[in-house]
């Protein structure tokens, strides 16, 4: 169950301003499962997928469309088993991957090449020196009985979705702007990993906790972070945060990874229905997976990953949003970070979608380049960004005459 608490997370003001939200239960500090093995055995005629859990394990399963997915979700779960991306394909399992969906919820995605079937799904108590045992047995089936599963499994989904963030009470407006702060990626979904083994997700959160920080010491500003902790929130819910709170603009921060170790530096990216060139067409493309990764059900998403389609309303933002890109550029290269050979692209990232909030994605420099890694990892480097980002607010706003 995802508790109040849990939902308002996402949403935290950091500005000292008030949020109404009625009475909040602390997260409860229940007594942790923890998951001590996740495997696959290959069989002949199926594939067992197994995990071992100290636990009995609660569990709802269900089928996605678009690549074809089995989705796992289970109470909030220690991982006592080596974080992973995805791991390797073995039978009909193509990769997988386990991660925290949101508190309370740990969520397994499997990817299928082909349409496949749950034959069994099992619990076995403890015995042998074992501790609870979890499996489902998956079989080959055809494209027609796999939409059907889909399709009878969406109840179950929907149940595993968090509550829409409208439910949060909107900011209590005054004079101030409102500035939310997205630390890209997220729990089960990694992002980008670093030549040391760093992850996206730990360095974007780590930058925009101080972004946020340093803003809200400016006095000037409401500030909201999508997410304050290594949790998964999807695209949609994460532009939603910035339009139920009426931003005045939206920060997506992210450290990119190609297969060049030798580039590097900074980008910032704004919305455009066609790409500036192919590098920023590939990572919006790959950034808008991320939903796909943590097993989020496109269906039920407004838009299609291909088809961004940009309105009247919107052209006018995204002019807002290049002129705030405009001033970040040349902040961050003060801040002693390389810009990149073409610093400002521009492409069809979905998290830039709100059609009323001037919004950027920043790929503060390259996780595949060990010196962008060195300053990504550093406090002084991460200080040193996240000033030249407020830097920019200042200057964007006018609270600082540029
Ligand atoms: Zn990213």
């Amino acid at each position: 169950m995802i508790g109040l608490a849990g939902l308002f997370r996402s949403v935290q003001l950091l500005a000292g301003v008030l949020l109404v939200i009625g009475t909040l239960t602390s997260a409860a500090v229940a007594a942790r499962t923890t998951v001590t093995d996740v495997r696959l055995g290959i069989h002949a005629d199926k594939t067992r997928f197994v995990m071992e859990v100290s636990e009995k394990p609660d569990f709802r399963l269900f089928y996605l469309n678009n690549p074809y997915r089995i989705v796992i979700d289970m109470q909030e779960l220690d991982w006592e088993v080596p974080d992973s991306k995805g791991r390797t394909s073995a039978g009909l399992v193509q990769q997988y991957r386990y991660g925290l969906f949101r508190r309370g919820t740990s969520r397994v995605v499997l990817d299928f090449k082909q349409p496949v079937k749950v034959l069994k799904q099992v619990i076995l108590p403890p015995g042998e020196g074992k501790p609870y045992r979890f499996f489902i047995d998956i079989q080959k089936t055809s494209d027609g009985e796999f939409q059907q599963a889909v399709e009878a499994s969406r109840n179950v989904q929907l149940a595993s979705l968090p509550k829409e963030t409208k439910t949060v009470a909107e900011i209590i407006k005054n004079q101030k702007h409102t500035i939310v702060v997205d630390a890209g990626h997220g729990g089960i979904d990694p992002g980008a990993i670093g030549k040391s083994g760093v992850h996206e997700k730990k360095l974007t959160l780590a930058v925009a906790q101080r972004l946020a920080r340093i803003l809200k010491s400016r006095g000037d500003y409401n500030v909201v972070m999508t997410r304050d902790d290594d949790t998964f929130l999807s695209l949609k819910e994460r532009v939603n945060v910035a339009r139920n709170v009426k931003a005045d603009l939206f920060i997506s921060v992210h450290a990119d990874s190609i297969g060049r170790a030798d580039v590097r530096g900074s980008t910032v990216y704004t919305l455009s229905e066609t790409a500036s060139d192919k590098e920023a067409e590939a990572l919006a493309s790959s950034h808008n997976k991320s939903d796909i990764i943590a097993g989020v059900d496109l269906d039920e998403q407004d838009d299609t990953v291909q088809g961004i389609l940009i309105d009247l309303a919107q052209r006018e933002t995204m002019n807002f949003s290049v002129k705030f890109a405009k001033y970040l550029i040349p902040e961050i290269a003060q801040s002693g970070m390389k810009l990149g050979s073409r610093s400002h692209r521009f492409a069809g990232f979905r998290v830039l979608k709100a059609p009323d909030v001037p919004s950027v994605l920043v790929e503060l420099g390259y996780l595949s380049n060990r010196q962008d890694e060195k300053i990504l990892k550093s406090d002084n480097g991460q200080e040193k960004l996240a000033r030249s980002i407020a830097a920019a607010v200042d200057k964007y706003f006018g609270t600082i005459k540029p």
